[in-house]
C-alpha cells in the first residue's frame, strides 16, 4: 500500500513536469496514463490488493490522480487545437518566409546568349579581351589610318595618365589579340562592352555591347560570309526572314557590306520603325583586309577570312519592345524583373 502511495507520488510529479506541447506528445501522454492498458487503469486494479480498512482512502487518491492527469489531457488538447503549429515546433508556420530573390537575367545578357549560342552551333568559339585598350589593339593595327574620325577625343575616351590607353571602341580588338596569337585556323566570336563619347539619349548610349565575330582559314570566300550569316539571322528570326546586303566601307575590311534584314514589326511593307523601307539594318560585315592580316603577321597569301559586328542593344530593344536604350543600364529592378521568364 505503502509503495503504491509512493508510486502515485512519482506519477503526480512526472504530470507536473511533462511539458505541454504538440500533438504527438500529447497522445504518447494519454496512452500512457489514460488508454486502456494505462497507468490510472493498472492503479484501479490494484484495488482488489488494498487492505478493505484502507479502501476508502486509497479510493479517494486515486480519484484525485485520475483527475490530474484527465485536466493536463484536458488543457494539454485545448492549446493544441488552438495553434498546433505553434506548439508542435515553436514556430508558427503559417507566417510567410522570408524571401530570397533569385534575380533574373538582364536583357542583354540574354540576348548576347543567344547569338552567341546560334554561332557555336556553326563552331565558333567565344573569345575576350581588355576594356582599357592600346591605340595598337584598337585602331592601327585594324588598318584605321591616322586621321580617321573615330581617334578624334570627340568619338573616343582617352586615358588621361597614358594617351596611348582608351576604352576600345569596339570588340575588335579582341580579335587582333587572337589573329596575334598566331594559331589558325582561327573562328570566333568576340561580346563585350564598347565605349564612345556620345550624348546620352534614349536611342543612344557612351557603352553599349557588341557581338562581333571572325573566321580565318585558307580558301575563305565571301560566299562564306553571307551563308554563315543568313544562317545566323534565319536562327534568330525565322526561316521566312529576307536579307540584302548594301556595300559599304570599313578600313578594315575590303569589300565591305552593311547586312539589313527585312523589318520584323512590318515584314517589309514599311512602318515608322524602319523608316518606311521595309529593312532593319543589323550589322557591317566584310573580308578582312589583307594589311590588318599582315599586321598580325598572317600570310595573306595564303589566308583569308571573313569579319563581322553588330550592336545588342539594338536587337534587344526589337525583341523586347523596351523604347529607351537607358533602362539597360539603370539598375532599376521593376524593369529587371520583367525578364524572370524571358528568354
Ligand atoms: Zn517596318
Amino acid at each position: 500500500m505503502e509503495a503504491l502511495l509512493q508510486q502515485i507520488e512519482q506519477y503526480k510529479q512526472e504530470i507536473h513536469n511533462t511539458p505541454v506541447n504538440g500533438t504527438e506528445s500529447l497522445e504518447v501522454y494519454r496512452i500512457r496514463f489514460l488508454g486502456t492498458k494505462g497507468i490510472v487503469k493498472n492503479l484501479f486494479t490494484e484495488m482488489r490488493n488494498v487492505p478493505a480498512d484502507r479502501k476508502k482512502e486509497f479510493g479517494q487518491i486515486l480519484n484525485e490522480f485520475k483527475q490530474l492527469a484527465e485536466t493536463k489531457y484536458e488543457e494539454w488538447k485545448t492549446q493544441v487545437e488552438v495553434q498546433p503549429d505553434v506548439i508542435d515546433t515553436g514556430f508558427d508556420l503559417s507566417l510567410p518566409g522570408t524571401e530570397f530573390p533569385v534575380g533574373s537575367r538582364h536583357p542583354i545578357s540574354l540576348m548576347r546568349n543567344r547569338m552567341i549560342e546560334i554561332f557555336q552551333r556553326l563552331g565558333f568559339s567565344v573569345a575576350e579581351g581588355p576594356e582599357i585598350e592600346d591605340d595598337w589593339h584598337n585602331f592601327t593595327a585594324l588598318n584605321l589610318p591616322e586621321h580617321h574620325p573615330a581617334r578624334d577625343m570627340q568619338d573616343t575616351f582617352y586615358i588621361q595618365q597614358q594617351p596611348d590607353w582608351l576604352l576600345r571602341t569596339h570588340t575588335s580588338n579582341i580579335q587582333i589579340r587572337e589573329m596575334e596569337k598566331g594559331k589558325l585556323p582561327l573562328r570566333i566570336v568576340c561580346p563585350g562592352r564598347v565605349y564612345r563619347n556620345e550624348t546620352i539619349s534614349a536611342r543612344s548610349h557612351c557603352f553599349f555591347h557588341q557581338i562581333e565575330g571572325l573566321y580565318i582559314d585558307e580558301h575563305v570566300s565571301f560566299a562564306d560570309l553571307k551563308q554563315t550569316l543568313y544562317y545566323f539571322v534565319q536562327e534568330m528570326y525565322g526561316k521566312d526572314i529576307k536579307v540584302r546586303f548594301r556595300p559599304s566601307y570599313f578600313p578594315f575590311t575590303e569589300p565591305s557590306a552593311e547586312m539589313d534584314i527585312s523589318c520584323l514589326l512590318c515584314n517589309g511593307k514599311g512602318c515608322s520603325v524602319c523608316k518606311k523601307t521595309g529593312w532593319l539594318e543589323i550589322l557591317g560585315c566584310g573580308m578582312i583586309h589583307p594589311k590588318v592580316l599582315e599586321n598580325c603577321g598572317i600570310d595573306s597569301n595564303k589566308y583569308s577570312g571573313f569579319a563581322f559586328g553588330m550592336g545588342i542593344e539594338r536587337p534587344a530593344l526589337l525583341k523586347y519592345d523596351i523604347k529607351d536604350i537607358r533602362l539597360f543600364s539603370e539598375n532599376d529592378a521593376r524593369f529587371l524583373k520583367q525578364f524572370t521568364a524571358a528568354t
